[in-house]
């Protein structure tokens, strides 16, 4: 059984230009079989035809940066007042909200207690709808300030040898790649953002553990040098990137490392700030750094290093099925046009997590996961942000939306 959209202007986001009245061909294995403007349709009853006359078409999209198990609580602690079981049901639900927002792949970040792994099995089984997750269960990190504000959400490490049991142990329940504190973090109290943590050897045992199986390190780095020795240790994405430095941002160009800047968390802190119930500690440190994570990245972008698109949602306002809003920031704060924002979250991201021969881009041989919306989304990318407009999701060829 073939599957053909028909009569849509499609964006296929492999950065050729827009197909008007065109054709998506799924075939029964859920892959795409074509994309273009003139198909001759064989007369057979194996085709179902879904006219999508007027309408847009673009790849699925994904966001590189995630906690599934967070739920946008205004002060993050409480997340940990909600028992496991019930913080999994929870995720269940809000995978679902996330790909009928559009979001059909999400590189969750670190969660707590290997929930991340339970909800990606839940929905390989097919039990429930939600996108397809890549997942690094928990984040390793050394002995500091703040990681028990995230309860079991850290593998506390120090030294090398600990940093490679503590990988060993991510890989072992089975994590697509593995995230590593390479700095302090805002959310965390005590925790000081610039500073760097773990030693260049700490990172390397981490990098050398997941190159074993072919997977990658993403480093959580805010600090220049915490973001210079994860890219010398030879991690594959730094996220966040704040404080990048000249050196940092060369480094990044030179070793073609991806950059994760999340700006939606800063969004929502500012928009709801103290009186909204975000802590104290998070917004004084934010309030130090406000502005700067735009300007380094609008440096990044000129300076020629790969954004890809990243929410961090679950943090607080960050809510799952919202995420489109980060693509909306970047073109707002005029880091990038429309186009450019909705390559970062397709094209560039499938790049970052390292599945670009999968998804990413609708291209004959991938797997169908794209998005008929409502409007043009290259004229107005606040299109995405509004639920009402993604009309239909699929999900390696099959209708979820
Ligand atoms: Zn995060």
């Amino acid at each position: 059984m073939l599957t053909v959209l028909k009569g849509a202007t499609i964006f296929d986001g492999t950065g050729r230009d827009v197909i008007e009245n065109g054709f998506v061909i799924i075939n029964e294995k859920g892959k795409i079989e074509f994309v273009g403007s003139s198909y001759a349709l064989p007369d057979s009853d194996q085709i179902k035809v879904i006219d999508v006359s007027g309408k847009f078409i673009l790849p699925g999209l994904i966001d590189c940066h995630i906690h599934l198990d967070l739920h946008g609580m205004p002060d993050t602690y409480e997340e940990n007042l909600v028992e496991d079981k019930l913080r999994a049901i929870r995720a269940a639900q809000e995978m679902e909200a996330t790909l009928q927002a559009g979001f059909t792949t999400v590189r969750n970040a670190g969660s707590v207690n290997y929930i991340d792994f339970s909800v990606r099995q839940a929905i390989e089984n097919g039990w429930l709808n939600g996108p397809r997750i890549l997942t690094s269960g928990r984040i390793l990190s050394i002995t500091c300030s703040g990681t028990e504000y995230f309860a079991g959400m850290y593998r506390i490490a120090d030294g090398y040898d600990e940093f490679k049991k503590a990988a060993r142990e991510q890989l072992k329940e089975g994590a697509d790649f593995l995230k590593i504190m390479a700095t302090g973090a805002f959310m965390n109290p005590g925790g000081i953002p610039g500073a760097e943590q773990p030693d260049l050897k700490e990172i390397q045992a981490v990098v050398e553990e997941a190159d074993k199986l072919g997977k990658y390190v993403a480093a959580h780095a805010h600090g220049a040098q915490g973001i210079k020795n994860s890219i010398r240790a030879g991690v594959r994405t730094i996220e966040h990137g704040t404080f990048a430095d000249e050196e940092a941002i060369e480094l990044m160009v030179e070793n073609q490392v991806f950059l994760v800047p999340t700006f939606a968390v800063d969004y929502y802190w500012m928009k709801y700030g103290l009186e909204g119930g975000v802590p104290e500690h998070m917004l004084e440190k934010a309030e130090e750094a406000k502005g700067i994570s735009i300007e380094t990245t609008r440096k990044a972008l000129q300076a020629g290093v790969q954004v890809a698109m990243g929410t961090d949602a679950g943090t607080p306002y960050n809510y799952h099925g919202g995420n489109a809003i980060e693509l909306w920031i970047m073109v707002e704060e005029g880091l990038m046009t429309p186009q450019e924002a909705i390559l970062s979250a397709t094209r560039t991201a499938a790049l970052a997590c390292g599945i670009e021969s999968e998804t990413g881009t609708l291209e004959k041989g991938k797997w169908a996961d794209l998005l008929v919306v409502e409007g043009n989304p290259l004229k107005d990318i606040s299109i995405l942000t509004k639920k009402e407009n993604i009309l239909k999701v699929f999900k390696e060829g099959k209708s979820v939306k």
